[in-house]
Formats: C-alpha cells, structure tokens, sequence
C-alpha cells in the first residue's frame, strides 16, 4: 500500500510572528520557514506504519513556491522515498489544495492519505475533510491512534471529553493529532541520502486547478498587547482584587 502526505511549508513555529505594516498579511520575508509540524507526524505515522510491513511506499507531496522542495527534502530526510512539488505563489486556499491533492491521488491511486488536523500558518482545519468529501473517501480526523487492519484502518479520535474509535475502509483520508507520535530527527546518513531520492515537479494547471483565491483578506491585525500586572503585598489584597476588579472570586 502506498501511503500519500502532503506537507505545507509553513513560518517555523518558533518564530515571532510580525503583521505586515499595511496589515495584508503577516511578514515572510527573512523569516524561518519549516514543514507544518502536524505534517511531520503525518510522515513518521507513515513511516511507522511502513516500517510495520503495513506499507510500501511513502510519497510526500507539497504545493507552493520552489522552495516548499525544502519541506519535502525534510520528509525524504526522515526516511520517505520519493516527493512530488506542486509549484505555486502566493496562498493557496485549502479547497484548492484539496482539489490538487485529489489530482495526485487519482494518478497516484495511494491506500492511505495522512495529512496534519491543520496548518499552523492558516489555522484552516479544512483540508483533510474536503480532500475526504471530493474523493468520496472515508476520513478519520484528529488521530491519535492509526491501525491497519485487513482493507481497513481504526482510527482513535482525540474529541471533546475522550477518545473515540472509527473503522474505515481503506483507502482513506486521516488528520494526525498532536499525540498520535513523536517524529523521528533526520541523521546526517539520511539527509545526504535524501538528497538523491527524486522530487517530481508539477503545476496546479497539470491536474486542471484553478488557484485564483476565493476569500479577500480584509485585514490582519496583531493581538491587542496585555496590561502591565500589578504586585500585591498580601493575600488579603490579592483576594480583594480577584473579587472586587477581576470579579472572578
Ligand atoms: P489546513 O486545512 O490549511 O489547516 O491544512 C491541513 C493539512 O493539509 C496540513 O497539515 C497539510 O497536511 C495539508 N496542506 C495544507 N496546505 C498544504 C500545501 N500547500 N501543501 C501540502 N499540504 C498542505
């Protein structure tokens, strides 16, 4: 079974995010930019699962400018085999993604697709379910746990309250959550190892999409800052003010 992740090249999670002057969107340039981290346990769930027998092939596949072929050499780094680049600037929004990755996956013809519950850029949470609903594919969101079985795959959902377990047929569409693992590092081995393996380049036009943007931003803005603390000197004085300012007593 060949298993497909799409990866987005997303500003790194450590970094400080600043709003552009104009306030149209946020600033990139000189700035850290690295595989969503949801994606990179998409890929160690699926190396996992190669390495288990349950698969024989990961394929990791990214759609934005030349330089998203960074994100998909990380994966390769990781261990998987092979990537595909989907060229293309500026935002793409997720059903165009989705619609995209549906192009792939029909050429493709993958058992499993795992992608993360969401981009950490765009805070989206769309693309797995649309990618579900445009294939007619089952879908199990929020993993945190994947097991294959015999033409399906159990997934543990992380919902509100606990954990729930859906049975999917394969092949099918599945979301990773923060806990389903923790993703392996590159070994210097591996990265050069990486360099090697092949990364296919295509365009939204090979698989018939159009990326024009459907949604305007109308403006981005940065959160309003916090008010300076204050020190009490007693506990009586710190009960006084959570009941009688903060009115949370
Ligand atoms: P989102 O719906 O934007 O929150 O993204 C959810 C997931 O869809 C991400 O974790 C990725 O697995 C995948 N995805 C979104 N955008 C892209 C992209 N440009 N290239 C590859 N995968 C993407």
């Amino acid at each position: 079974m060949k298993i497909i992740v799409p990866a987005k090249r997303v500003v790194d999670y450590n970094v400080k995010v600043r709003v552009k002057a104009d306030g149209s969107g946020v600033e990139l340039t000189n700035v850290k930019m690295s595989m969503n981290p949801f994606d990179e346990i998409a890929i160690e769930e699926a190396l996992r699962l190669k390495e288990a027998g349950k698969a024989t092939e990961v394929v990791v596949v990214s759609i934005g400018p030349a330089q998203a072929s960074e994100t998909i050499r990380t994966g390769l780094a990781m261990g998987a085999d092979r990537g595909i680049l989907v060229k293309a600037d500026g935002i793409v929004e997720p059903l165009a993604v989705a619609k995209i990755l549906k192009g792939v996956i029909e050429a493709e013809q993958p058992g499993l697709v795992i992608l993360g519950k969401q981009a950490i850029d765009d805070d989206s949470n769309q693309t797995g379910q649309m990618l579900a609903a445009l294939l007619g594919w089952s879908q199990g969101t929020f993993a945190s746990k994947v097991v294959i079985g015999d033409g399906t795959v159990d997934v543990t959902r992380e919902v509100d309250g606990g954990l729930q377990t859906v049975a999917l047929k394969l092949p099918a569409v599945v979301t990773t959550d923060l806990r389903l693992n923790e993703p392996r590092y590159a070994s210097l081995p591996n990265i050069m190892k990486a360099k090697k393996k092949p990364i296919d380049e295509k365009t939204a036009a090979d698989y018939g999409v159009d990326i024009a943007p459907r949604l305007k931003v109308l403006k981005t803005s940065e959160p309003a800052g916090r008010k300076a603390g204050v020190k009490v000197k007693t506990v009586a004085e710190l009960v006084a003010k959570l009941k009688d300012e903060a009115g949370v007593l």
